[in-house]
């Protein structure tokens, strides 16, 4: 199904990312005000046959002064250093928290004209988007209506040969389970340079958000990233290989499918009792966590509710977890005064961090 993406124009406020509760973080990431001479009050739909030549011209002004104060690799838009050339630029926004995007993502952000934005990428990163740049959500979410991919090629290559510093922002790292790969050969094919600004994938920073080192090498020979979800029609990854390979398991888009995973990693060979562990929304005030076994993973997560985007590791690693852990992966004031029960016990798992 294709839906159209929406355009805003943001004018940031550069307010610093906090974690304050789910409340607070609606009211920062849209006190952005509108600009009214792009936008009506709201967002503006555009239809994918129009041209998203918008009637105001996009300056390639500086950072705005506030925003100057927060962080300082944003205090100017530097100039485009491939001006000459047209260029997109794949950045990774990381998993959430703003302070975990890369400076050079901050940096790149702050200069751009053009924004093509990812469900996935947390509405406080959007504070680093420059005052007068266009930011278009362009979100693609598994069982969801979803933007074309042809159309954000389209709109990649189109504004990229008008001149425009295209940021193409995805969640985590581009090239990590983002489509980074087919957008950077679309472009290419029209002539367009890429360049790429990596971020932290949630499949590493989701587990550390809980203490969980993938690569542990007590536990662990290495970690094998896989998807949980098939492509359309295709196979998904070769579950009872993966079962005796002794790496770490790091599902993404793993939620929906969980009992169908964890069915096949033991019927593949791994225990029932296999550590496992589910990490939602990491790194945002809406993290949450459990610790448990392979066989109870499924029953667990819905139980906790946690939903997408989620992450599972299974693997001895996920004894590590830190029950305490807080929300978006900060340290619990509290942690030494609470009893640990992140003893990876193969049963009963328990959700931490509302
Ligand atoms: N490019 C992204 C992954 C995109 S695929 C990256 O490198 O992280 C989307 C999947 O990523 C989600 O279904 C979920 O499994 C995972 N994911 C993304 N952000 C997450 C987050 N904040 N917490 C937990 N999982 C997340």
């Amino acid at each position: 199904m294709t839906c159209e993406p929406h355009v805003d124009a943001v004018r940031p406020r550069c307010v610093q990312g906090s974690c304050n509760g789910p409340d607070s973080f609606t009211a920062l990431a849209w006190s952005t005000s509108l600009s009214s001479s792009t936008s009506p009050a709201s967002s503006t739909s555009l239809p994918s046959s129009t041209s998203l030549a918008m009637s105001t011209p996009f300056t390639a002004s500086a950072a705005p002064a506030s925003c100057a104060a927060k962080a300082s690799p944003t205090r100017a838009a530097p100039r485009d250093p491939a001006a000459d050339r047209p260029t997109v630029r794949l950045v990774g926004a990381g998993p959430g928290d703003p302070d975990l995007l890369t400076l050079r993502a901050a940096r790149t952000l702050a200069a751009a004209d053009v924004v093509l934005c990812d469900d996935l990428v947390d509405r406080r990163v959007l504070e680093l988007v420059r005052d007068g740049a266009r930011v278009l959500h362009v979100g693609k979410r598994g069982g969801r209506a979803s933007t074309d991919q042809a159309f954000i090629h389209r709109v990649m290559i189109r504004e990229a040969r008008r001149g425009q510093r295209v940021v193409r922002l995805k969640g985590g790292d581009p090239f990590v389970f983002g489509r980074g790969g087919e957008e950077r050969d679309a472009l290419r094919a029209a002539g367009i340079a890429v360049e790429v600004v990596p971020g932290l994938t949630a499949g590493i920073a989701a587990p550390a958000a809980i203490g969980i080192s993938v690569t542990d090498r007590r536990h662990a020979a290495g970690v094998a990233f896989v998807t949980g979800h098939a492509r359309d029609g295709g196979r998904g990854p070769a579950w009872d290989v993966l079962a005796r390979s002794g790496l770490t398991l790091v599902i993404y888009m793993g939620v929906a499918r969980c009992t169908a995973v964890a069915d096949a990693l033991i019927a593949g060979g791994l225990s029932p009792q296999t550590p496992a562990a589910a990490i939602g929304s990491a790194h945002t005030p809406r993290q949450r966590h459990l610790t448990g076994s392979l066989g109870r993973l499924a029953a667990d997560v819905e139980q906790a509710g946690i939903a997408s985007p989620a992450i599972l590791v299974v693997g001895d690693v996920a004894r590590g977890a830190d029950a305490l852990a807080s929300p978006c992966g900060r340290p619990a004031a509290s942690a030494d005064a609470a009893p640990s029960t992140a003893s990876g016990r193969p049963t009963g798992g328990h959700a931490v961090a509302a």
